[in-house]
Formats: C-alpha cells, sequence, structure tokens
C-alpha cells in the first residue's frame, strides 16, 4: 500500500505529496500522523497521511517508520478539502492542516497516565521482564493510580518512556487521557500572537534556538496558535514574561488586553415560541425541503434588517436536528454576536458547541474533540468553524454573508463561503448565504441560478424601514456652519433628547485610508485606468493607484471648482463625542470603538449600558452596525458617509451601502418609526440615493454594470502577488521574474488575463522587510494554478517570501 504524506514543515522545499510505502503491521489509514525517513539522510519528520493509492510513479519508495500515535486526525473528506485549499490557496500544506486541525493538537498536551484496574497477578505477567515497567507501575502506584507523563519520567529518572509505555497501553495495563484545564477566570485576558509573518517567524525560531531557546519556544506556539493567552503561554512555553515583553518590544509578538468574550448571564434572551411570519414560514419550507432531501442546493436569504432571520435559522437548526443531521452555524464575529450565540445556546442546550478565537488552547481542543466525537448538533463560530470536523453534517448556516471576516488573511487564505460550497457539496449538506446586502458575487449567483434566491422583504413587526435624509455638507459649510453635525442632524438629535428617545451616531472609519477631496465641491481625484480612489503618498507629495501604479502629482488646486481646500479626510469618534458635549451638555452619551472596547468597557457591558440606562446617544464605528436591536432607537446620524467610499478598493461603494443599510437599519425595530440622517460631501453620488431609498436592487444593477465594465469580481477574479525580502532588489527581482514566468505560461495556453505591473506594495517597508506586490485578472484556471504553484516552488529560497492572495479583502 502505498501512502500520500504531507510534511508537517514549513518550508516550502517540503510543501509535497510525498509517497512512502505503508508496512502492513502499521495497519496505516488516512488523517494519521506518521513519522517518515526523510532526504538524504532519512531524517525522521513528522507528516500526515492525505491519501492512499495503488501506484507511484517514482521508485524505491521508503517505508513509513511509525505511527505518533493511533488516533485518525481527520477523515478522508476532510483530505479531499486539505488538497483542494492547497491547490487553490497557495497555502502550504502545513499551515492548511494547522488550519483544519484545532489548534494545540501539535502542542504538548499534559497527558495523564492511569493504571487501569486489574488484578495484580495480571499486572504481574505483564511487567515482569523490564525493569523500566516495572518503576512506571511502581510510580504510579505511589502517586494514588494517576500520574502526568511529565511527572512519571523524572520520578523513574528516565528522559522518555515512550517504548515501554506503549506496549504497557497495548496489554491494558495503563491508560492515558489529556489533562483537562479549568478556564481562566480572569475578567480581562492579555492576547499575544505574531507581529509578523509566520514564514519569518519559523525562520526567526531556527536562528535563535541556539542563543534564545526560551524566545524561539515562544514563536515556535504562536506560529501554531493564531493568539494565545499570556499566561497559558507561559505556562505552554515553562518561561517567564519578562521573554514575551523583549519580544514585543523588538516587533515579533504583539500583546492586546481584550476583556473576556461574554458573560451570558447579562445577556437578555429573547422569546422563543414565536409564530412566524408568513415570509419566514415560506424560507423555512423551501430550505427544510432540501434538507430533508439531502440535496446540496445554495440558497441565499436577501432580508432587510429587521426581517426576523435568526429565528429562520434556528428553525432550520432543529430541522436538521430531528433528522439526526448537524448544523454549523458561522457569524462574522462573535464576540459582536452574543445575543445570537445565547439564543442558540438557549434552545439548543448542550447540544452546542460554541468555537472563537479567545478560547485557550486546551479548550479549543477540547471542544474540537467532543465535535469529533459526535456529542454536538449545532457549531456556533467564527471563520475558523469551518472546518469543525462534524461526520454528519447537514447544514451551513452564514449569516452576514458579506462580511470581509470571512476572507482569511493569514496563510491559509481562504474564503469561508468556498470552503463552505466544498463541504456542503461533497458532504451533501444545505448552505445558506444571509444578508440585508448580500456581497455582490453571491447576489449575482443568485440572479444567474446558482443559487436560489429568498427574499424577506418585510421587517416582522411590519414597521417601515426608517425614512432617509441625504444632507449636503458643502452647503452647510458655505451657511457658515463648521460643525460637524448638520442643522437637520442638530434638531433630530434635539428632538429625540426631548422625547427621550435614543439616538446612534455612526462614524464609518475603516482603518487606513487616505485618500484627498475637495472639502468645496466634494471631487475625489480617482485613477484614469481602474476608477478606484488615488492614495495620497506622504514621502513623495503624490497621488498613486494601488491597483495598477498609475502616479500623479498631488493636486493644490481642484482640478473641479478650482478651490484651494483640497485636503485630507480625517476624522474619529472623540471628534464626535466632544462636539456632543458643546451642543447637548445636558445629553448622555457612550463611544464604542476599538480604542474602548479592548480596554474598560466590553461590548455587552456598553450595550447593555446604553439598553438599560437609556443612555440618550451612542457613538461608534463599524462595530455598532452589526445585530443591535434596541426598540428605543429612532434616530440613527451617519457622520461623514463618505469616509469608507473613496477607501482604494473596487468593493468600497458596496460596503459603503451595506454599512449605511445595516447602521440605518438598526433605527426603528420598536413600535416607534424609525428616522436616519446621512451626512456627506458629495451627494450627486447615487449610492446616497439607493442607500436612503433602501434599494439594493438598483444599487446593483448599477455597480454591476460598471463592474462588468471594468472587469473586477465577479467577472473575473483577482490574484495579489507580494514578494518581501529583506533587500529591496531582492524583493523586486524575485516579483519580476515571477510575472515574467506567469506571462509566459498565460501566454502559451492563450488565457484571457490582465497583470499589472510589479509595483510597491502599499505599504512597502514593514519589520525592515520589503516589500513589492502586482495584481492579475482572470478566472479560474486549473494550469494556470498549477503552474503558480511550481513557479512558488522553484523560486523559494530563505531569502525572500511570495504571498499569493486570491480575491483578498483588502488591497493593502
Ligand atoms: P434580522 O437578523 O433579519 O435583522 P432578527 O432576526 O434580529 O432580524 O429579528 C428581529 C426581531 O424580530 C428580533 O427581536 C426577533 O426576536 C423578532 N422576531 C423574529 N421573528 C419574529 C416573529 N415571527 N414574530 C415576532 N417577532 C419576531
Ligand atoms: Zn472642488
Ligand atoms: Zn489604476
Amino acid at each position: 500500500m502505498i501512502c500520500e504524506i504531507v510534511i508537517n514543515n514549513i518550508s516550502r522545499h517540503t510543501d509535497n505529496i510525498y509517497h512512502y510505502l505503508a508496512p502492513e503491521k502499521l495497519n496505516v489509514s488516512v488523517g494519521q500522523r506518521v513519522i517518515v525517513p526523510f532526504g538524504r539522510g532519512n531524517k525522521p519528520l513528522e507528516g500526515y497521511v492525505l491519501g492512499i493509492c495503488d501506484k507511484s510513479e517514482y521508485k524505491n519508495l521508503k517505508e513509513i517508520s511509525s505511527l505518533v500515535d493511533d488516533y485518525i486526525y481527520f477523515n478522508e473528506k476532510t483530505a479531499d478539502l486539505i488538497k483542494f485549499l492547497h491547490h487553490r490557496y497557495f497555502s502550504p500544506y502545513c499551515d492548511i492542516i494547522k488550519a483544519v486541525l484545532p489548534r494545540g493538537v501539535s502542542l504538548k498536551m499534559v497527558t495523564v497516565v492511569y493504571l487501569a484496574e486489574n488484578d495484580g497477578e495480571f499486572i504481574k505477567s505483564k511487567v515482569k521482564n523490564s525493569l523500566v515497567k516495572e518503576r512506571i507501575i511502581e510510580a504510579l502506584k505511589e502517586n494514588g493510580g494517576s500520574c502526568e507523563l511529565d511527572e512519571l519520567c523524572k520520578n523513574i529518572g528516565r528522559k522518555s518512556i515512550t517504548q515501554p509505555l506503549k506496549s504497557l497501553l497495548s496489554d491494558g495495563v495503563v491508560y492515558t487521557e489529556l489533562k483537562k484545564e479549568e478556564g481562566q477566570k480572569d475578567r480581562y485576558i492579555k492576547l499575544v500572537s505574531l507581529d509578523i509573518e509566520r514564514e519569518e517567524a519559523y525562520r526567526m525560531c531556527e536562528n535563535l534556538s541556539k542563543r534564545a531557546r526560551a524566545q524561539a519556544r515562544v514563536i515556535e506556539v504562536l506560529c501554531e496558535n493564531e493568539s494565545v493567552s499570556l499566561l497559558e503561554l507561559l505556562e505552554i512555553c515553562e518561561t517567564s514574561k519578562s521573554v514575551v515583553d523583549a519580544l514585543e518590544k523588538k516587533g515579533i509578538v504583539k500583546i492586546v488586553e481584550i476583556l473576556r468574550p461574554f458573560d451570558e448571564e447579562l445577556i437578555e434572551l429573547k422569546e422563543d415560541n414565536l409564530t412566524l411570519t408568513y415570509e419566514q414560514k415560506q424560507a423555512v419550507e423551501k430550505i427544510g425541503e432540501s434538507i430533508d432531501n439531502d440535496r446540496n442546493n445554495t440558497f441565499l436569504i436577501h432580508g432587510v434588517t429587521g426581517s426576523g432571520k435568526t429565528e429562520v435559522y434556528l428553525k432550520l437548526i432543529e430541522k436538521c436536528m430531528n433528522l439526526g443531521r448537524q448544523s454549523l452555524f458561522l457569524v462574522p464575529e462573535i464576540s459582536l454576536t452574543p445575543q445570537m450565540v445565547a439564543q442558540v445556546k438557549s434552545r439548543f442546550g448542550s447540544h452546542v458547541a460554541v468555537i472563537h478565537s479567545m478560547l485557550t488552547v486546551r479548550k479549543r481542543y477540547e471542544e474540537w474533540k467532543r465535535i469529533k466525537d459526535g456529542e454536538v448538533f449545532v457549531v456556533v463560530g467564527a471563520r475558523s468553524a469551518i472546518f469543525s470536523p462534524l461526520e454528519n453534517l447537514g447544514l451551513i448556516i452564514i449569516d452576514e454573508e458579506h462580511e470581509g471576516t470571512y476572507k482569511s488573511e493569514s496563510s491559509p487564505r481562504y474564503h469561508t463561503i468556498e470552503v463552505a460550497r466544498f463541504r456542503a457539496k461533497s458532504e451533501g449538506a444545505t448552505l445558506v448565504l444571509a444578508s440585508a446586502t448580500p456581497s455582490f458575487e453571491s447576489y449575482w449567483r443568485a440572479k444567474s441560478g446558482k443559487y436560489i434566491l429568498i427574499e424577506l422583504k418585510n421587517r416582522v413587526n411590519n414597521q417601515n424601514l426608517p425614512s432617509v435624509a441625504t444632507v449636503d455638507m458643502r452647503a452647510e459649510l458655505e451657511n457658515g456652519n463648521y460643525s460637524i453635525f448638520s442643522q437637520r442632524l442638530k434638531s433630530e438629535i434635539s428632538k429625540n433628547l426631548k422625547n427621550r428617545q435614543q439616538t446612534i451616531l455612526f462614524l464609518n472609519k475603516r482603518g487606513y485610508s487616505s485618500f484627498v477631496s475637495c472639502r468645496k465641491c466634494g471631487y475625489v481625484p480617482k485613477c484614469p485606468n481602474c476608477d478606484i480612489s488615488l492614495t495620497y503618498h506622504k514621502n513623495g507629495d503624490f497621488l498613486v493607484c494601488h491597483y495598477c501604479d498609475y502616479k500623479t502629482e498631488k493636486l493644490n488646486e481642484c482640478p473641479n471648482c478650482g478651490s484651494g481646500q483640497i485636503r485630507f479626510f480625517g476624522l474619529g469618534t472623540q471628534k464626535v463625542t466632544d462636539e456632543i458635549s458643546k451642543l447637548f451638555p445636558s445629553a448622555t452619551y457612550l463611544r464604542m470603538d476599538a480604542d474602548t472596547t479592548s480596554k474598560r468597557f466590553s461590548h455587552e457591558e456598553i450595550l447593555n449600558k446604553f439598553r438599560d440606562e437609556k443612555t440618550d446617544i451612542l457613538v461608534g464605528t463599524q462595530m455598532i452596525t452589526k445585530g443591535l436591536d434596541f426598540e428605543n432607537v429612532t434616530l440613527v446620524g451617519v457622520i461623514a458617509a463618505d469616509l469608507s467610499l473613496y477607501q482604494d478598493d473596487f468593493r468600497a461603494g458596496e460596503k459603503t451601502f451595506s454599512l449605511l443599510t445595516q447602521v440605518v437599519g438598526r433605527a426603528g425595530r420598536g413600535e416607534k418609526e424609525g428616522r436616519a440622517v446621512v451626512q456627506t460631501y458629495y451627494p450627486e453620488n447615487e449610492i446616497f440615493e439607493y442607500a436612503s431609498n433602501q434599494d439594493y436592487e438598483k444599487f446593483y444593477q448599477n455597480e454591476i454594470a460598471l463592474r462588468r465594465q471594468m472587469m473586477y469580481p465577479p467577472f473575473c477574479e483577482i490574484i495579489n502577488f507580494t514578494s518581501s525580502s529583506d533587500s529591496e532588489q531582492t524583493a523586486f527581482n524575485a516579483l519580476l521574474n515571477f510575472r515574467k514566468e506567469l506571462l509566459r505560461e498565460i501566454k502559451e495556453r492563450n488565457v484571457k488575463a490582465d497583470v499589472f505591473g510589479v509595483q510597491k506594495a502599499p505599504m512597502h517597508k514593514i519589520n525592515n522587510k520589503y516589500r513589492f506586490r502586482f495584481i492579475m485578472k482572470m478566472n479560474y484556471n486549473r494550469e494556470i494554478y498549477e503552474r503558480i504553484h511550481t513557479i512558488l516552488k522553484n523560486l523559494y529560497s530563505d531569502s525572500i517570501s511570495i504571498v499569493v492572495d486570491v480575491n483578498p479583502v483588502n488591497m493593502y
């Protein structure tokens, strides 16, 4: 029997499928962890069995040396998924395995050895020929019948007892278990994660290991785990905080303090005996039929905000459970959706597993085991939960499917929806995507008949969607109003204060944005080739396009109106709250953004305060667009709608529309009607008309035409190639060669593709590494993908790394 083995090693040199013979006595199967002799020196390396085949084109195959343990880590369907992920996202196998298996599998877990119940004679007969075995038994007895493995070794003075222990295990004299750990009780946790690329970290590890073992160990653990709580990290690495601090100082790791995810007692539960509305019932029936018949359909629920999508999910999960099948329920970010999680838990109790990044490594491992052992019917989680090892999957739900968080931005750089499609197909499950503002990719698929579209057009309470007023901020300036609030917004806020109703003020700021605009006429310079807002470069005094490298002089004067007021756009939530205190000194307000939530208050604390104490105004960023359901909120104000509109991103319009719809949808969810005020410097942009009428369909029609014309997804895919190296020249040349080879293949195969030139990456120098990138537009093509894999392998060296990102959500 021949096994396909992938080596659990980060180097691209070994990122292949290798063939090994499986000795009969080992009884190897797919999903097992094995040791194989590797390379000329037959160095023993660890790997996983990815497949089994009869023939190999290679001669003189070597044999697998041994199994690491008896455990089957994944099944054949997962093995297929791993192969798909490798091909599609150009990630090394070891990264994919790290994503698919629970983080922590490859960490040293605390194994406890127990003495099995046997009569004395039996034990004696099994240990009589071995002193070590005898001493193991003695030590166990002394310890009351159980002992941690490490402790046991120490007790009998041996470095390792693998062999004797193995034989005792197979004789049934002892058994082992992984030690359970109690959850951390601290309200705040410090989370540590890498602040550099994983590949780079690995190399650093190798160099460090001689000089600074402790630091190397910390990095190694962080390579395996996206983030680990500081306490746990210190425990695993048996080191002190100063080591981690030193790494932080060097910019290799980062430490963030966060609040524990959420206290379930704090969350108010909704009634769960709702009578479904007509639309909800229709949706449940239609999708339910697909589940009943094991059909692998994909549904897209396009449901307005407040249309009761959650209830539809819960009914479907219940249905699936009654059929004895399992469901996977994905949300964009678990800490932002405590209400949702609590609801699922209250309905399905112990049948639920919740997976999120703030679980301890061990807890994550335990949840993973519980799922793998078939103990749960529902898994709720963010992106990475898509890999949950459910064996009898009937339903996958992806809520707010348009959210960028579904795309992974570190290796493997997968898109959750694609992975979900693959799984649903291979496992015969029904896939449900849902959003009030579906991504254009998804909506286009629905329109082309690839997905089944289900529309929920009405709110459950039959309340109207909020009425939206768009305000021209240029006119405000002209009339001498220099405040960040327009007259209209001011008067609406006072009205709400008088009526004791609540207001949400929203600032759609997204991380890094540096476009310039004319404060007088709203003009924003754009790239003539790509229709993307140009980005200002501080150190060169020019404007560039981040797609095609088009470059132009910095403007001092607006080409549209001649005004000299052409400048940066920048605004923070602090400025908004300052303005509130100035204009409405008696109003109470709360601020919610990354700054405030990571330190003093958690989301729920802020939100509960807002609800219970009837705080007048809540000011926030993106975070407040999701899932909030407050009856007394009747006014939503958007301070500067333009902030997200001019990102250097072809999805800027789509993202802005979606943000506006979501945030406006927070108003009027109770009995009272809601209203919204949207402030902009450029009301001529059609997006505001569509957003104020909440007309997704029209907006889509308009934008999709543009996408088709400019060749953007869904009409092509975008692949981003980024090189980085200590040497600027190396980084540049490597990518140039890469591109040349790629172009040759494209030409030879006569494939339709747009390959842009190599340019400096928007963040050109990070951590003393120089970065270059180029972009390609092309539809998926198997041969080209395979060629890219080969080029990657050929170009690989220790001094350069090249990252390929398929359909990135952020272009920088
Ligand atoms: P969406 O996710 O579509 O914006 P939600 O699922 O949050 O909407 O539902 C909005 C509100 O309506 C929630 O408070 C929910 O409890 C309530 N709700 C849902 N379905 C019904 C129903 N059939 N009857 C009454 N209330 C409902
Ligand atoms: Zn102008
Ligand atoms: Zn361009």
